[in-house]
């Protein structure tokens, strides 16, 4: 499909930021040097290109810590937020195996976390999968109960990407911290808006993605705490030493930083951009629900990223109106992770009937998304839901008032 538009924005609308966002373009002009002059290895000591080279990431590593409240010294430059989920979780199993090997997460993780959690699973490690509420909350009690005298590591998700709930960091992490167990947030979604402050928040380790913060993609932070307790992790590949021996590998420069200039710029916008992005998903809920019925949204109400609306239309394949809103970019909200059209795992957690998990769209919206765009998508997707709903009989029938709960299906 191309990219083009008689409309005044680009088409198709974009409201699939939880899968990706749009490199800031102040985050783009401060990288191009880093590509075009000042194009040297951050570890060369003997010239000019490597000293600019260096003082940038210096920089850039200023950046990230600011937006987080934690020391330069406790940021480690990845390749991304997979491989700083995959560094915190095998990092620390493999360092604290003999203290123990328990670990607790939740049913609700992203795959970068929930798969290294699983392989360590296989090889003899136990693991505690947390259930959630019906709004896709963990609760904080029982985080506490499934800590044992052998947990070497909590790892929980912060902003949910199927749903958007936040879970409560905050409390979780005072938890952890007064049964002395290491706390890993996976933040990679969520600090465009949200303020995170390591210490306040009780974390060790913590994950940042730079694509899902108007970054560029390939680079990523893993948050390390240095003192109190002082987290140690084995690397995931060996080299040439750098980042304090737990990612060796030449220095992303230009990567690096872009990821400080969008850290900059989330620090210096997020509380606006909180308010306008609520504001936006807010109007686009209200439209849709005011305008259909039998329509439910997924994830907290409130405790959620407030650009993402997971919502499921009743009587509707989520896959058939996709392809009737062919104008606007979404994602399905059950993200399907086969072509067994098996619903995800997040959803079943919430225990989404299996009616209604078919039946949804996952809008995320972002920081370069228009009212007139919000309002677009809006209009395209009713008009698509309304055709759709008048070619189901099952609407049709309970628009007659039959409750379908009570018809004994012939199934032959
Ligand atoms: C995108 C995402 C990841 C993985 O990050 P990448 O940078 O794409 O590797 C991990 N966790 C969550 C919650 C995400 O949304």
């Amino acid at each position: 499909m191309s990219i083009a538009s008689e409309l005044p924005f680009q088409t198709p609308v974009y409201l699939d930021n939880s899968s990706t966002t749009r490199t800031d373009p102040r985050v783009l002009d401060e990288m191009i040097p880093y590509f075009s002059v000042q194009y040297g290895n951050a570890h060369s000591r003997s010239h000019a290109y490597g000293w600019g080279a260096e003082k940038a990431v210096d920089q850039a590593r200023e950046r990230v810590a600011a937006l987080i409240g934690c020391r330069d010294s406790e940021i480690i430059f990845t390749s991304g937020g997979t491989e700083s989920c995959n560094l915190a979780i095998f990092g620390v199993a493999r360092m604290y195996e003999e203290k123990g090997k328990h670990i607790v997460t939740t049913a609700v993780e992203h795959r970068a976390c929930m798969d290294p959690i699983r392989a360590l699973e296989r090889e003899g490690f136990t693991v505690t999968y947390l259930p959630v509420d019906t709004d896709g909350l963990v609760e904080p009690s029982a985080v506490e109960a499934a800590i044992q005298d052998d947990t070497i590591l909590v790892s929980v998700i912060f902003g949910n990407n199927e749903v958007g709930t936040l879970m409560p960091a905050r409390e979780i992490g005072a938890i952890c911290k007064a049964r002395d167990v290491i706390f890993h947030l996976d933040a990679c979604l969520g600090l465009d808006t949200e303020h995170i402050d390591v210490d306040d928040f009780g974390i060790d380790l913590m994950s940042m993605s730079g694509h899902k913060m108007y970054g560029p993609p390939g680079i990523g932070a893993l948050y390390v705490r240095r003192r109190r307790p002082r987290v140690r992790l084995r690397a995931q590949m060996l080299g040439g030493g750098q980042e304090r021996g737990f990612r060796h590998g030449t220095l992303n420069v230009p990567g690096i930083v872009g990821l400080g200039k969008a850290a900059e710029l989330c620090m210096e916008e997020r509380a606006d951009e909180k308010v306008r992005l609520t504001a936006l998903a807010t109007r686009m809920k209200d439209k849709f629900f005011a305008e259909l019925d039998h329509l439910y949204l997924n994830g907290h109400e409130s405790k959620r990223l407030p650009g993402l609306l997971n919502i499921s239309f009743n009587f509707i394949e989520g896959e058939s109106l996709m392809m009737g809103m062919s104008k606007v970019a979404v994602a399905s909200g059950s993200a399907c992770t086969s072509a067994t059209l098996e619903p995800s795992h997040v959803m079943r957690a919430l225990g989404v009937g299996e009616d209604l998990v078919h039946t949804s769209i996952r809008f995320s919206l972002g920081r370069f998304t228009t009212e007139a765009e919000a309002d677009f998508a809006v209009e395209q997707c009713l008009v698509a839901a309304r055709k759709l709903r008048e070619m189901s009989p099952l609407y049709e029938m309970v628009k007659e008032g039959i409750d379908l709960s009570t018809i004994e299906w012939k199934h032959d």
